[in-house]
């Protein structure tokens, strides 16, 4: 990739994809420029990146006005990514008016920014445009089948309507558009309390606790490992003359919760124990990319098996667990098979 003209903002730059992007753009030979309100980003990603000359970091919450060390620098602006968000489920239903307004007036705070400054957009989008999906994998053509009254809605309908500023603005010459709606990402750098399921699995084999299974465990999910992630972001951003149109990008590989377990113990950190936890309301049973236009417009399509991206996770995490004082249990595998210890009200 070369370095665009001026330096790139990044809203949400201090968080787990965030902070893995602007390292991308950083080593690149890029100027980043990060605005992140510091409510889900690790502080140890921030400090990384500060030790590269090319990075400024500016603390602001996008729902409100932009810090004027962002507005003042804004006619630099070459690239504006949008990352300003949590994604965790537990993260973002812990303030849901607060993901709504992330998502909505983030959004056109930040597209007016581009406007003003020519700078070109990529919003990063989600697969929770989808909701409960009825047809596999997921084309980006597909409309979606999501509630807009449940506790997933703060999150998933304001992605949609984040969507929607983004093509309004494409579609009358506003801002020059990307979206790209991303699957479940997972890796190093993410929060050990993130809440998600692989962190979750991970830190509670890595700790020796039983491994927690909402409902059956029969509902899919396909990983994708995070370099491929914003490997993808990057492309999409950097692509010349492309249509306005969303594009997925995700992993292909669709396996059950059951299945990512089977797949940690024989990694042999995980211990034999499992505990069943209730299905949390609108958790969508299956949800696979169809990456094909990816593929075809970006030449992108993710090159790390979940197998090595998850072994190069736990490795991290184990690092991470031990740096912060907490003992490590690995290779913590008593007999074959594993033990069910509770049925908590699958
Ligand atoms: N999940 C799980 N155990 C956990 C956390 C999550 O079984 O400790 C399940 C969750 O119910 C969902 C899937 O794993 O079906 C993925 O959840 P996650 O929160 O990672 O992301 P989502 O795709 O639901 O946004």
């Amino acid at each position: 990739m070369t370095a665009p003209s001026g330096p790139t903002l990044v809203a949400g730059g201090a968080g787990f994809i965030g902070s893995h992007l602007c390292r991308a753009l950083l080593e690149a030979g890029g100027q980043v420029v990060c605005l992140d309100n510091l409510q889900t980003a690790r502080a140890s990603n921030l400090l990384a990146l500060e030790r590269h000359a090319g990075f400024t970091f500016v603390h602001g919450d996008v729902t409100q006005p932009l810090p004027e060390a962002i507005t003042a620098r804004a006619p630099g602006f070459a690239r504006i990514y949008n990352l300003a968000c949590a994604a965790s489920p537990d993260l973002y239903q812990a303030d849901p008016e607060h993901t709504m307004l992330t998502n909505v007036v983030g959004t056109v705070q930040l597209l007016r920014l581009a406007e003003q400054t020519g700078a070109r957009f990529l919003l990063t989008s989600t697969s929770e445009v989808y909701g409960e999906p009825e047809i596999h994998p997921q084309p980006e053509h597909y409309r979606g089948h999501v509630s807009c009254t449940g506790p997933r809605a703060c999150y998933d309908e304001g992605k949609r309507a984040a969507e929607t500023l983004a093509f309004d603005f494409a579609r009358r010459g506003r801002a020059d558009v990307r979206v790209a709606r991303i699957f479940n990402t997972y890796g190093p750098q993410m929060r050990l309390d993130d809440g998600r399921v692989v962190s979750n699995l991970i830190c509670q084999a890595l700790s020796g606790e039983p491994l927690t299974i909402y409902g059956d465990g029969s509902q899919t999910r396909s990983f994708c490992y995070v370099a491929d992630t914003v490997d993808g972001l990057i492309r999409l951003m950097e692509c010349e003359g492309i249509d306005p149109q969303p594009v997925n990008i995700g992993n292909q590989q669709e396996i059950t919760i059951n299945e990512l377990v089977e797949v940690l113990s024989s990694l042999g950190t995980a211990p034999l124990d499992i505990v069943h936890r209730p299905l949390p309301m609108d958790d969508p049973q299956r949800r696979r990319p169809d990456i094909s236009r990816a593929r075809a417009v970006l030449g992108w399509e993710p090159l790390t098996p979940l197998r090595e991206g998850l072994a190069m996770t736990c490795e991290w995490f184990a690092g991470e667990l031990r740096s912060n004082g907490l003992p490590v249990t690995t290779g913590a595998r008593a007999a074959p098979g594993r033990r069910r210890v509770a049925a908590g009200g699958a």
